[in-house]
């Protein structure tokens, strides 16, 4: 390509990459909205706090500790692993599939004590109800389903590098954003065995939120985990005519009143109402084009993804950039959530019932309610409970001060 025109395209790549950030990051919560500061000691007991900051710091350390152990794991099979290669039979793409397979084999090895460690924790303080040998169990179908995945993603990124050379990467971004639309798409159809109908009143408090917001079509259902563990947690699934809305029955045991339970269905439709898997899907993509080019770029040395040599060091490469990523990811996705915890106030109209909801996170589940700043950075998914309760009480300053001056 003449260079004039290859400037021309990234610069026009650059433009398109950061227009659609910029609309995906946009939400629907009032700019300017005046967060409350809260202290927690207004809504816990001392007894309360010390207990969630306890159990929260314990997991976020053995989290970074999994994560290092991780990239260090990967580092030394991405330095020695391709050794591996020479001695297999099982041509190209066989081979490399049996290194991307021993490369997670040796990650489970190394991941297996931090995942024990923290089923012992969460069991100390009564939230899981899972046996080792179950869970053990659990995580080796987990494994298996890895297995799969990376597997698939071998197949893809090798079979294009034979023909595609180093450019493969420009053919196997699209196939794996259509790969995660296509998950997204069946997961509620996966998940059917396991789930049940509402009862007919929640059912029907239920179409009452979603009608609020657009989407009465989108079914309610139950899961029922309640053996395995005692939090309470749902989501939203789906996409088109596949979406559901997903309680776990841990929400409907009597420790949430029916007007908190009705704050988490309005949420989740709030993900389905604001087409969030869809922009989760569009993020993903954001970074599935310049990931996978990092990646054709760097084991260019090792042959690049054409070669079995080099898929240990594509999976290290896969790995820490994730890692990097995880921050801005982690902002988006508190970003989304604050969105959904928006419409749920909209729907409800209720925001004593959802800061009461949002307090039973840490009086129950033990999150904390004002987590510190490094784990918040690199793990929080969601707002912290803080954040949510002035959610609430700023949703409720709004409707007061629109009253007021009308
Ligand atoms: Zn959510």
């Amino acid at each position: 390509m003449p260079r004039p025109l290859s400037g021309f395209l990234a610069v026009l790549a650059a433009g398109g990459w950061l227009a659609a950030a910029w609309y995906l990051w946009q939400t629907s919560v009032p700019t300017g909205l005046d967060l409350p500061d809260l202290e927690p000691s207004r809504f816990f007991s001392r007894a309360t706090l010390e207990e969630a900051d306890d159990y929260g710091l314990v997991l976020d350390v053995l989290a970074v500790g999994a994560a290092a152990a991780l990239v260090a794991v990967l580092a030394v099979y991405a330095a020695k692993g391709a050794a591996f290669a020479r001695e297999s039979a099982a041509g190209r793409i066989g081979t490399g599939m049996l290194l991307g397979m021993l490369g997670l084999g040796l990650v489970w090895l190394f991941q297996i004590g931090f995942g024990v460690a923290q089923l012992w924790w969460q069991r100390r303080h009564g939230l899981s109800r899972q046996g080792y040998v179950e869970w053990l169990l659990g995580d080796w179908w987990a494994l298996g389903a890895e297995f799969l995945f990376v597997c698939l993603a071998l197949v893809i990124v090798m079979g294009l590098a034979g023909p595609l050379g180093d450019r493969w990467w420009l053919a196997a971004a699209p196939a794996f954003v259509g790969l995660t639309l296509l998950f997204a798409f069946l997961l509620p159809y996966l998940l059917a065995e396991a789930t049940a109908r509402p009862d007919p009143q929640l059912a029907a408090d239920a179409r009452r939120v979603a009608a609020t917001q657009g989407v009465e079509k989108v079914p309610l259902r139950v899961q029922e985990v309640s053996g395995h563990t005692s939090l309470p947690n749902a989501y939203a699934a789906g996409l088109g005519p596949s979406r559901k809305v997903v309680l776990w029955d841990t929400l409907l045991d009597d420790r949430f009143s029916d007007e908190e339970v009705l704050v988490v269905v309005a949420h989740e439709y709030g993900h389905h109402a604001q087409q969030h898997i869809w922009k989760l899907a569009g993020w993903f993509a954001l970074f599935a084009f310049p990931g996978t080019a990092i990646v054709a770029l760097a084991t260019r040395r090792r042959g690049g993804m054409r070669r079995p040599e080099a898929v240990p060091l594509g999976l290290f490469l896969v790995v820490v950039l994730q890692l990097l990523a995880q921050p801005v990811s982690n902002e988006f996705s508190r970003r989304l959530e604050a969105e959904a915890d928006w419409r749920a106030l909209e729907a409800t109209r209720d925001p004593e019932a959802a800061a009461g909801l949002f307090e039973e996170f840490t009086r129950l589940a033990l999150e904390d309610p004002e987590p510190p700043g490094w784990a918040y950075f690199f793990q929080a998914t969601h707002p912290s409970v803080m954040e949510r309760i002035a959610m609430a009480e700023a949703w409720r300053a709004r409707r007061e001060g629109r009253s007021r001056a009308g």
